[in-house]
């Protein structure tokens, strides 16, 4: 019998979350239950946390959910192919699945079922209300998009499945990255060490990773996880140095991951090859964006495209990789919580915390503290 209640962290305004025992809801022949193994966290929580990106309160947060499935109606076990005690990735985006952008594969910007619809980002009110991950128990919608993980591997592991999605979707999906391709990834972040490793296991020729002189650990992370050299833009000439590498041709691909500063965004034309694809995928708090030069896109042909989210392909890659145990990336890990400490892990993972440096963190709702 499944329980009744679930502990859950509830948002109820910028920086306020307390823990709640909401009512575990029912199940119908369409939904499931997932009782939470893990609960990745990224720079979205930590935006949704301090009032940046703006959600409907009060809400349980949460959208890299991984965990086990406690009970399923009928139907949706069949339609989604799993059954009680199958562990599951769920995607963080619900979508509709009839408005255009869904009907035409790409629904990660599905807007159908009114604004950003999905785990971790629908507010309580709505029923059945357990929408996020940051609970010992979440609510699978009739629409949810579960992936089966095996168990075997450990679940700060597994979670991973969210920002790898993301490297396979925006480093090698979008941008087409294949043998041969020289691939720039600008920031050195969870997503940018990603970005190396799905661009490596696309077969990329050579991979190069910018970053700042404070994130000397992950540049030398980029270098372990398939980056073959990182430059400190701080340190060194980026233009010259990017010239050097690719003898004076630039780079196949560049994805920029930089989050805030829109600094990499106007340098991306100059470091491109002709005929480049340029992935814009870091949020700039809608800052514009000085010194762009347009006309290096019209001379050099870029393609330059807009990643936002994750979808179904992507995670598969990303979930294949891991269960293949050939990246370590348990070397990306740092920092596991329990569910009463979702604030601290938030503020480590937004750079709150003095002397603590978040890669990649998650929630264990098991975990006691
Ligand atoms: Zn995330
Ligand atoms: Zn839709």
């Amino acid at each position: 019998m499944p329980p009744r209640t679930s502990r859950a962290i509830v948002q109820t305004g910028p920086r306020q979350l307390e823990l709640r025992e909401l009512p575990v809801p029912e199940l119908t022949d369409d939904t499931g239950l997932l009782r939470v193994e893990a609960c990745g966290i990224c720079g979205s929580d930590a935006e949704q946390y301090t009032g940046t990106l703006p959600v409907q309160y009060p809400l349980v947060p949460g959208h890299e959910p991984l965990g086990v499935i406690e009970a399923i109606g009928d139907r949706a076990a069949k339609r989604w192919g799993v059954n009680v005690g199958d562990r599951v990735a769920v995607e963080a985006v619900i979508p509709c699945g009839h408005c255009a952008v869904c009907r035409s594969g790409r629904y990660t910007v599905c807007r159908g079922r009114g604004g950003m619809f999905g785990h971790g980002y629908v507010p309580l009110d709505r029923p059945p209300g357990l929408w996020g991950a940051y609970a010992d128990y979440m609510h699978l919608d009739a629409f949810s998009i579960p992936h089966r993980i095996r168990t075997d591997i450990p679940p700060s592991i597994a979670v991973i499945f969210n920002p790898l999605g993301a490297g396979f979707r925006w480093a090698v999906e979008l941008p087409r990255t294949g043998p041969g391709d020289t691939v720039l990834v600008l920031g050195p972040g969870q997503r940018g060490l990603t970005s190396v490793i799905a661009a490596r296991a696309a077969g990329a020729d050579r991979i190069i990773v910018t970053g700042l002189s404070r994130d000397a650990a992950k540049l030398a992370l980029a270098r372990e996880l398939g980056a073959d050299h990182t430059i400190d833009v701080e340190q060194e000439d980026l233009r010259r140095r990017v010239r050097e590498l690719t003898g004076g041709r630039g780079a196949d691909v560049i994805v920029e991951v930089a989050s805030y500063t829109t600094e990499p965004v106007a340098d991306a034309p100059w470091l491109a090859a002709t005929h480049a694809r340029v992935v814009l995928a870091g949020v700039k708090g809608f800052k514009p964006v000085a010194d762009f030069v347009s006309d290096l896109v019209v001379v050099k042909e870029l393609t330059v495209m807009g990643a936002f989210g994750v979808a179904s392909r992507a995670y598969e890659a990303a979930i294949r990789l891991i269960e293949s145990g050939r990246v370590p990336l348990e070397r990306m890990h740092t920092h596991d919580f329990a569910l009463e400490d979702a604030e601290r892990a938030i503020q480590v993972l937004g750079g709150e915390v003095p002397g603590e440096q978040s890669i990649h963190s998650c929630l264990l709702p098991a975990l006691r503290a």
